[in-house]
Protein backbone atom coordinates (compact mmCIF):
# COMPACT_ATOMS: atom_id res chain seq x y z
CA UNK A 1 0.00 0.00 0.00
CA UNK A 2 1.19 3.37 -0.42
CA UNK A 3 2.03 5.81 2.81
CA UNK A 4 1.91 9.15 3.22
CA UNK A 5 4.99 10.91 4.21
CA UNK A 6 5.49 14.68 5.07
CA UNK A 7 8.76 15.64 3.72
CA UNK A 8 8.73 18.31 6.41
CA UNK A 9 9.35 16.36 9.52
CA UNK A 10 8.93 12.61 8.21
CA UNK A 11 5.41 12.00 10.01
CA UNK A 12 3.94 8.90 7.99
CA UNK A 13 0.38 8.34 7.89
CA UNK A 14 -1.71 5.22 6.70
CA UNK A 15 -3.86 5.80 3.62
CA UNK A 16 -6.99 5.46 6.13
CA UNK A 17 -5.63 7.74 8.57
CA UNK A 18 -7.80 9.96 6.58
CA UNK A 19 -4.86 12.75 6.30
CA UNK A 20 -4.88 15.71 4.43
CA UNK A 21 -1.80 17.70 5.64
CA UNK A 22 0.42 16.98 8.18
CA UNK A 23 0.02 17.99 11.50
CA UNK A 24 3.10 20.12 11.10
CA UNK A 25 1.15 21.76 8.43
CA UNK A 26 3.44 20.31 5.35
CA UNK A 27 1.68 18.81 2.61
CA UNK A 28 2.14 15.19 2.40
CA UNK A 29 3.51 13.44 -0.13
CA UNK A 30 1.88 9.64 -1.22
CA UNK A 31 4.97 7.34 -1.59
CA UNK A 32 4.59 4.49 -4.03
CA UNK A 33 5.78 0.85 -3.01
CA UNK A 34 8.17 0.64 -5.73
CA UNK A 35 9.65 -2.34 -5.09
CA UNK A 36 6.04 -4.50 -5.18
CA UNK A 37 5.22 -2.70 -8.23
CA UNK A 38 7.97 -3.62 -10.43
CA UNK A 39 6.75 -7.30 -9.70
CA UNK A 40 4.10 -6.48 -12.64
CA UNK A 41 4.57 -6.35 -16.44
CA UNK A 42 2.45 -2.90 -15.47
CA UNK A 43 3.42 -1.50 -19.62
CA UNK A 44 1.69 -4.44 -20.85
CA UNK A 45 -1.65 -4.27 -17.99
CA UNK A 46 -1.92 -0.21 -19.24
CA UNK A 47 -1.76 -1.03 -22.72
CA UNK A 48 -4.15 -4.11 -22.95
CA UNK A 49 -6.81 -1.76 -21.26
CA UNK A 50 -6.47 0.71 -24.25
CA UNK A 51 -9.99 0.82 -25.96
CA UNK A 52 -11.51 -0.42 -22.77
CA UNK A 53 -15.58 0.48 -23.10
CA UNK A 54 -16.11 0.20 -18.91
CA UNK A 55 -14.92 2.38 -16.26
CA UNK A 56 -12.40 2.23 -14.75
CA UNK A 57 -9.95 0.76 -17.90
CA UNK A 58 -11.79 3.64 -19.85
CA UNK A 59 -10.33 6.78 -17.51
CA UNK A 60 -7.07 7.90 -18.34
CA UNK A 61 -6.67 8.03 -15.08
CA UNK A 62 -7.77 5.40 -13.62
CA UNK A 63 -6.59 3.60 -16.20
CA UNK A 64 -3.01 3.47 -14.20
CA UNK A 65 -4.44 2.82 -11.06
CA UNK A 66 -1.52 0.71 -9.91
CA UNK A 67 0.35 4.10 -9.75
CA UNK A 68 -2.03 5.76 -7.80
CA UNK A 69 -3.84 4.27 -4.86
CA UNK A 70 -6.64 1.62 -4.05
CA UNK A 71 -10.04 3.16 -3.89
CA UNK A 72 -13.66 1.46 -3.08
CA UNK A 73 -15.69 3.26 -5.72
CA UNK A 74 -14.20 5.67 -8.38
CA UNK A 75 -15.97 9.02 -8.97
CA UNK A 76 -14.99 9.33 -12.83
CA UNK A 77 -16.24 10.96 -15.39
CA UNK A 78 -14.15 9.10 -18.22
CA UNK A 79 -11.31 11.76 -18.03
CA UNK A 80 -8.60 11.49 -19.32
CA UNK A 81 -8.32 10.07 -23.13
CA UNK A 82 -6.64 13.43 -24.48
CA UNK A 83 -5.36 13.73 -28.14
CA UNK A 84 -1.60 14.23 -28.31
CA UNK A 85 -1.75 16.51 -31.69
CA UNK A 86 1.23 16.82 -34.12
CA UNK A 87 2.42 20.48 -34.42
CA UNK A 88 3.77 20.28 -37.93
CA UNK A 89 4.09 24.63 -39.36
CA UNK A 90 5.59 25.16 -35.60
CA UNK A 91 7.94 22.02 -35.98
CA UNK A 92 8.77 22.96 -38.92
CA UNK A 93 9.22 26.95 -38.04
CA UNK A 94 11.68 26.00 -35.16
CA UNK A 95 13.64 22.59 -36.99
CA UNK A 96 12.47 20.41 -33.70
CA UNK A 97 9.30 17.94 -33.55
CA UNK A 98 7.00 19.48 -31.29
CA UNK A 99 3.45 17.98 -30.15
CA UNK A 100 0.98 19.40 -28.24
CA UNK A 101 -0.99 17.40 -25.26
CA UNK A 102 -4.32 19.05 -25.61
CA UNK A 103 -5.83 19.14 -21.62
CA UNK A 104 -8.51 21.37 -22.18
CA UNK A 105 -10.27 17.90 -23.83
CA UNK A 106 -11.23 16.96 -20.47
CA UNK A 107 -14.83 16.70 -19.36
CA UNK A 108 -14.83 20.09 -17.65
CA UNK A 109 -12.46 21.49 -20.12
CA UNK A 110 -9.13 21.53 -18.73
CA UNK A 111 -6.65 19.11 -17.10
CA UNK A 112 -8.13 19.70 -13.16
CA UNK A 113 -10.56 17.09 -13.75
CA UNK A 114 -7.38 14.46 -13.58
CA UNK A 115 -6.82 15.26 -10.07
CA UNK A 116 -10.12 15.54 -9.08
CA UNK A 117 -11.24 12.19 -9.94
CA UNK A 118 -8.32 11.44 -7.66
CA UNK A 119 -9.04 13.32 -4.79
CA UNK A 120 -12.93 13.34 -5.08
CA UNK A 121 -12.86 9.65 -4.61
CA UNK A 122 -10.19 9.70 -1.89
CA UNK A 123 -12.45 12.26 0.15
CA UNK A 124 -15.81 10.43 -0.73
CA UNK A 125 -14.27 7.04 0.11
CA UNK A 126 -14.17 8.29 3.36
CA UNK A 127 -17.30 9.46 4.09
CA UNK A 128 -17.11 13.00 3.28
CA UNK A 129 -19.66 14.65 1.73
CA UNK A 130 -18.45 18.43 1.27
CA UNK A 131 -15.98 19.71 -0.96
CA UNK A 132 -13.89 22.91 -0.67
CA UNK A 133 -11.24 24.50 -3.21
CA UNK A 134 -9.75 28.19 -4.02
CA UNK A 135 -9.60 28.77 -7.37
CA UNK A 136 -9.14 31.20 -10.52
CA UNK A 137 -11.60 29.13 -12.25
CA UNK A 138 -10.54 25.80 -13.43
CA UNK A 139 -10.59 24.16 -10.22
CA UNK A 140 -13.48 25.36 -9.61
CA UNK A 141 -15.33 24.06 -12.72
CA UNK A 142 -13.83 20.96 -12.35
CA UNK A 143 -15.26 20.19 -8.18
CA UNK A 144 -18.37 21.84 -9.49
CA UNK A 145 -18.88 19.24 -12.10
CA UNK A 146 -17.70 16.29 -10.19
CA UNK A 147 -19.87 16.97 -7.34
CA UNK A 148 -22.90 17.43 -9.24
CA UNK A 149 -22.44 14.24 -11.37
CA UNK A 150 -22.11 12.73 -7.73
CA UNK A 151 -24.50 14.22 -5.51
CA UNK A 152 -21.90 15.93 -3.18
CA UNK A 153 -21.97 19.06 -1.91
CA UNK A 154 -19.34 21.44 -4.06
CA UNK A 155 -17.98 24.75 -2.41
CA UNK A 156 -16.26 27.36 -4.41
CA UNK A 157 -14.03 30.64 -3.35
CA UNK A 158 -13.01 32.48 -5.79
CA UNK A 159 -11.01 35.87 -5.39
CA UNK A 160 -12.90 38.89 -6.75
CA UNK A 161 -12.49 40.11 -9.98
CA UNK A 162 -10.33 38.61 -13.39
CA UNK A 163 -12.29 35.23 -12.92
CA UNK A 164 -12.09 34.20 -16.99
CA UNK A 165 -16.01 34.47 -17.66
CA UNK A 166 -16.04 30.48 -18.95
CA UNK A 167 -14.71 29.29 -15.95
CA UNK A 168 -17.11 31.28 -13.82
CA UNK A 169 -20.08 30.17 -15.78
CA UNK A 170 -19.33 26.42 -14.87
CA UNK A 171 -18.95 26.55 -11.50
CA UNK A 172 -22.15 28.39 -11.37
CA UNK A 173 -24.31 25.88 -14.10
CA UNK A 174 -23.14 23.17 -12.16
CA UNK A 175 -24.82 24.33 -8.96
CA UNK A 176 -21.59 24.76 -6.45
CA UNK A 177 -22.40 26.86 -3.89
CA UNK A 178 -19.76 29.93 -5.17
CA UNK A 179 -18.27 32.29 -2.36
CA UNK A 180 -16.65 35.33 -3.81
CA UNK A 181 -14.38 37.17 -1.14
CA UNK A 182 -12.10 40.17 -1.28
CA UNK A 183 -8.82 39.63 -2.22
CA UNK A 184 -6.29 37.95 -4.72
CA UNK A 185 -6.50 33.82 -4.94
CA UNK A 186 -3.63 33.56 -2.58
CA UNK A 187 -6.36 35.22 0.18
CA UNK A 188 -8.63 32.80 -0.66
CA UNK A 189 -5.99 29.84 -0.84
CA UNK A 190 -5.60 30.66 2.93
CA UNK A 191 -9.12 30.29 3.87
CA UNK A 192 -9.15 27.04 2.66
CA UNK A 193 -5.79 26.31 4.42
CA UNK A 194 -7.11 27.57 7.43
CA UNK A 195 -10.82 24.77 6.81
CA UNK A 196 -8.30 22.23 5.94
CA UNK A 197 -6.64 22.09 9.43
CA UNK A 198 -9.93 21.86 11.00
CA UNK A 199 -11.06 18.51 9.01
CA UNK A 200 -11.67 15.80 11.57
CA UNK A 201 -10.38 12.32 10.60
CA UNK A 202 -12.93 10.97 12.69
CA UNK A 203 -16.03 12.97 11.66
CA UNK A 204 -15.44 13.32 7.64
CA UNK A 205 -18.46 13.58 6.62
CA UNK A 206 -19.63 17.22 8.60
CA UNK A 207 -15.88 18.30 7.66
CA UNK A 208 -14.88 20.11 4.71
CA UNK A 209 -12.53 18.36 2.67
CA UNK A 210 -10.15 20.64 0.86
CA UNK A 211 -9.20 19.79 -3.09
CA UNK A 212 -6.30 21.93 -3.65
CA UNK A 213 -3.17 20.75 -5.45
CA UNK A 214 -2.46 20.89 -1.74
CA UNK A 215 -3.90 17.16 -1.18
CA UNK A 216 -1.94 14.74 -2.03
CA UNK A 217 -4.50 12.39 -4.03
CA UNK A 218 -4.64 15.00 -6.80
CA UNK A 219 -1.05 15.10 -7.27
CA UNK A 220 -1.87 11.54 -8.32
CA UNK A 221 -4.40 12.13 -10.99
CA UNK A 222 -1.95 14.53 -12.58
CA UNK A 223 0.56 12.60 -12.71
CA UNK A 224 -1.57 10.32 -15.21
CA UNK A 225 -1.21 13.30 -18.01
CA UNK A 226 2.72 12.29 -18.46
CA UNK A 227 1.99 8.57 -18.36
CA UNK A 228 -0.49 8.93 -20.99
CA UNK A 229 1.76 10.74 -23.21
CA UNK A 230 4.28 8.15 -22.80
CA UNK A 231 1.45 5.57 -23.46
CA UNK A 232 1.15 7.78 -26.47
CA UNK A 233 4.63 7.76 -27.45
CA UNK A 234 4.87 3.95 -27.15
CA UNK A 235 6.72 4.14 -23.69
CA UNK A 236 9.14 6.33 -25.90
CA UNK A 237 10.14 9.32 -23.27
CA UNK A 238 10.26 12.42 -25.60
CA UNK A 239 13.32 14.91 -24.61
CA UNK A 240 11.57 17.41 -22.88
CA UNK A 241 7.56 17.89 -21.42
CA UNK A 242 6.90 21.92 -21.30
CA UNK A 243 3.99 23.48 -18.93
CA UNK A 244 3.02 26.14 -17.90
CA UNK A 245 3.39 27.14 -14.13
CA UNK A 246 1.63 28.74 -11.60
CA UNK A 247 0.29 26.80 -7.82
CA UNK A 248 2.82 24.05 -9.22
CA UNK A 249 0.83 21.26 -8.85
CA UNK A 250 1.45 20.38 -12.51
CA UNK A 251 5.19 20.55 -11.89
CA UNK A 252 5.02 18.39 -8.57
CA UNK A 253 2.91 15.79 -10.73
CA UNK A 254 5.21 15.10 -13.57
CA UNK A 255 8.26 15.13 -12.05
CA UNK A 256 6.98 12.40 -9.35
CA UNK A 257 5.56 10.50 -12.58
CA UNK A 258 8.89 11.07 -14.55
CA UNK A 259 10.69 9.69 -11.40
CA UNK A 260 8.28 7.13 -11.03
CA UNK A 261 8.24 5.56 -14.85
CA UNK A 262 11.69 5.81 -14.92
CA UNK A 263 12.08 3.84 -11.59
CA UNK A 264 10.04 1.03 -12.36
CA UNK A 265 11.60 0.67 -16.20
CA UNK A 266 8.31 1.93 -18.16
CA UNK A 267 10.91 4.16 -20.30
CA UNK A 268 14.95 4.23 -20.47
CA UNK A 269 15.40 7.79 -20.17
CA UNK A 270 13.60 10.72 -18.05
CA UNK A 271 12.32 13.37 -20.18
CA UNK A 272 13.98 17.09 -18.90
CA UNK A 273 10.95 19.36 -17.87
CA UNK A 274 10.39 22.79 -18.43
CA UNK A 275 7.86 24.86 -15.96
CA UNK A 276 6.69 27.83 -17.48
CA UNK A 277 5.50 30.76 -15.76
CA UNK A 278 4.33 34.41 -16.91
CA UNK A 279 6.98 37.50 -15.89
CA UNK A 280 4.06 39.03 -13.91
CA UNK A 281 3.78 35.75 -11.30
CA UNK A 282 7.36 34.40 -11.30
CA UNK A 283 7.89 32.91 -7.69
CA UNK A 284 9.41 30.14 -9.08
CA UNK A 285 11.48 31.23 -11.98
CA UNK A 286 13.07 33.90 -9.15
CA UNK A 287 13.39 30.84 -6.86
CA UNK A 288 14.88 29.14 -9.41
CA UNK A 289 16.89 31.56 -10.57
CA UNK A 290 18.72 32.39 -7.28
CA UNK A 291 19.90 28.63 -7.46
CA UNK A 292 17.15 27.67 -5.04
CA UNK A 293 18.46 29.78 -2.56
CA UNK A 294 15.57 32.03 -1.08
CA UNK A 295 11.70 31.67 -1.97
CA UNK A 296 10.02 34.88 -2.05
CA UNK A 297 6.00 34.63 -3.12
CA UNK A 298 4.93 38.07 -5.67
CA UNK A 299 2.24 40.43 -3.80
CA UNK A 300 -0.52 41.57 -6.25
CA UNK A 301 0.35 38.96 -9.40
CA UNK A 302 -0.63 40.30 -12.90
CA UNK A 303 -0.96 38.52 -15.84
CA UNK A 304 -3.70 37.83 -18.59
CA UNK A 305 -3.29 34.17 -18.10
CA UNK A 306 -5.58 34.04 -15.57
CA UNK A 307 -4.76 30.31 -14.58
CA UNK A 308 -1.12 30.58 -13.71
CA UNK A 309 -1.83 34.23 -11.75
CA UNK A 310 -0.41 32.96 -8.42
CA UNK A 311 1.89 34.69 -6.19
CA UNK A 312 2.18 32.08 -3.72
CA UNK A 313 2.17 28.64 -4.64
CA UNK A 314 1.94 26.25 -2.54
CA UNK A 315 3.95 23.17 -4.11
CA UNK A 316 6.86 24.86 -4.64
CA UNK A 317 9.08 22.57 -2.53
CA UNK A 318 7.62 19.81 -4.41
CA UNK A 319 8.09 21.45 -7.81
CA UNK A 320 11.60 22.26 -6.67
CA UNK A 321 12.30 18.54 -6.31
CA UNK A 322 10.96 17.86 -10.35
CA UNK A 323 12.75 19.96 -11.45
CA UNK A 324 15.95 19.31 -9.99
CA UNK A 325 15.26 14.89 -10.13
CA UNK A 326 14.71 15.95 -14.27
CA UNK A 327 17.65 18.43 -14.82
CA UNK A 328 14.95 20.68 -15.92
CA UNK A 329 14.53 24.41 -15.72
CA UNK A 330 11.96 27.32 -14.67
CA UNK A 331 11.40 30.16 -17.81
CA UNK A 332 8.90 33.10 -17.16
CA UNK A 333 7.76 34.41 -20.51
CA UNK A 334 6.14 37.79 -21.05
CA UNK A 335 2.40 38.68 -21.89
CA UNK A 336 3.44 39.63 -25.42
CA UNK A 337 4.74 35.84 -25.88
CA UNK A 338 2.08 34.31 -24.08
CA UNK A 339 -0.55 35.90 -26.08
CA UNK A 340 2.17 35.44 -29.39
CA UNK A 341 2.32 31.82 -28.38
CA UNK A 342 -1.88 31.57 -28.14
CA UNK A 343 -2.21 32.85 -31.50
CA UNK A 344 0.04 30.49 -33.24
CA UNK A 345 -1.39 27.77 -31.26
CA UNK A 346 -4.99 28.45 -31.91
CA UNK A 347 -3.74 29.49 -35.48
CA UNK A 348 -2.74 25.91 -35.97
CA UNK A 349 -6.29 24.24 -35.46
CA UNK A 350 -5.30 23.28 -32.10
CA UNK A 351 -6.26 26.28 -29.75
CA UNK A 352 -5.99 26.84 -26.04
CA UNK A 353 -7.09 29.15 -22.92
CA UNK A 354 -3.80 31.87 -22.48
CA UNK A 355 -2.39 29.62 -19.61
CA UNK A 356 -2.04 26.90 -22.04
CA UNK A 357 0.29 28.82 -24.41
CA UNK A 358 3.28 29.12 -21.66
CA UNK A 359 4.12 25.96 -22.88
CA UNK A 360 5.20 27.20 -26.78
CA UNK A 361 6.71 30.95 -25.45
CA UNK A 362 8.92 28.14 -23.15
CA UNK A 363 9.83 25.71 -26.39
CA UNK A 364 11.16 28.92 -28.49
CA UNK A 365 13.08 30.39 -25.50
CA UNK A 366 14.29 27.33 -24.73
CA UNK A 367 15.29 26.40 -28.78
CA UNK A 368 16.41 30.27 -28.81
CA UNK A 369 18.77 29.84 -26.35
CA UNK A 370 20.25 26.34 -27.91
CA UNK A 371 19.03 24.21 -24.71
CA UNK A 372 16.65 22.32 -27.58
CA UNK A 373 18.69 20.90 -29.84
CA UNK A 374 17.51 20.73 -33.16
CA UNK A 375 15.30 17.48 -34.16
CA UNK A 376 14.66 16.60 -30.60
CA UNK A 377 10.80 15.75 -29.42
CA UNK A 378 9.24 17.94 -27.23
CA UNK A 379 5.93 17.67 -25.84
CA UNK A 380 3.97 20.88 -25.08
CA UNK A 381 1.30 21.16 -22.50
CA UNK A 382 -2.13 22.59 -22.84
CA UNK A 383 -3.92 22.87 -19.64
CA UNK A 384 -7.14 24.36 -21.09
CA UNK A 385 -9.58 24.83 -23.49
CA UNK A 386 -9.84 27.85 -25.59
CA UNK A 387 -13.57 28.92 -24.72
CA UNK A 388 -12.43 28.86 -21.25
CA UNK A 389 -11.53 32.23 -21.75
CA UNK A 390 -13.35 33.69 -24.99
CA UNK A 391 -12.88 37.64 -23.59
CA UNK A 392 -9.09 37.37 -24.37
CA UNK A 393 -8.57 35.52 -27.76
CA UNK A 394 -12.02 38.22 -29.24
CA UNK A 395 -10.18 41.28 -27.76
CA UNK A 396 -6.86 39.86 -29.01
CA UNK A 397 -7.98 39.70 -32.65
CA UNK A 398 -10.29 42.63 -32.30
CA UNK A 399 -7.08 44.41 -32.02
CA UNK A 400 -7.80 45.15 -28.01
CA UNK A 401 -4.86 44.42 -26.88
CA UNK A 402 -1.31 45.77 -27.26
CA UNK A 403 0.44 43.55 -28.94
CA UNK A 404 4.29 43.98 -30.87
CA UNK A 405 3.57 41.21 -33.05
CA UNK A 406 0.12 41.72 -34.76
CA UNK A 407 0.22 39.62 -38.03
CA UNK A 408 -2.40 36.62 -36.64
CA UNK A 409 -4.72 39.27 -35.49
CA UNK A 410 -7.99 38.47 -37.24
CA UNK A 411 -10.18 41.04 -37.17
CA UNK A 412 -13.89 40.28 -38.05
CA UNK A 413 -14.99 42.36 -41.41
CA UNK A 414 -18.17 44.97 -41.83
CA UNK A 415 -19.45 44.06 -45.39
CA UNK A 416 -22.91 45.37 -47.41
CA UNK A 417 -25.14 42.87 -47.36
CA UNK A 418 -24.63 41.34 -50.56
CA UNK A 419 -22.46 38.55 -52.64
CA UNK A 420 -20.55 41.52 -54.51
CA UNK A 421 -19.31 42.49 -50.96
CA UNK A 422 -18.37 39.05 -49.98
CA UNK A 423 -17.02 38.37 -53.56
CA UNK A 424 -14.46 41.29 -52.75
CA UNK A 425 -13.77 40.20 -49.06
CA UNK A 426 -12.68 36.83 -50.36
CA UNK A 427 -10.44 37.92 -53.14
CA UNK A 428 -12.28 36.74 -55.86
CA UNK A 429 -13.58 40.14 -57.59
ZN1 LIG B 1 4.94 17.18 9.18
Amino acid sequence: MPKLICPACDQRFNLTDNRVVCDCGGLLNLVQPLEKLKKQNLKEIFDSRLGARELPDASGVWRYRELLFPVEKIMSRGEGNTRLYPAPQISVELDVEVLFKHEGENPSGSFKDRGMTAAISAGANIGCRNFVCASTGNTSASLASYCAANDLNGIVIIPEGKIAFGKLSQALAFGAKVLQVEGDFDAAMQLVNELGRRFNPENPSESVYVLNSVNPFRIEGQKTIVLEILQQLAWEAPDWIVLPAGNLGNTSAFGKAISEAFDLGLIDKKPRLAAVQATGANPFFNYFKSGWEKFESVENPETIATAIKIGNPQSFLRAKRSIETTNGIVLEATEDEILDAKATIDAAGIGCEPASACSLAGIRQLVKSGEIKPGQKIVGVLTGHLLKDPDTTVNYHSGRLAVSNAARVNRPQKIEADLDAIFKAIGRE
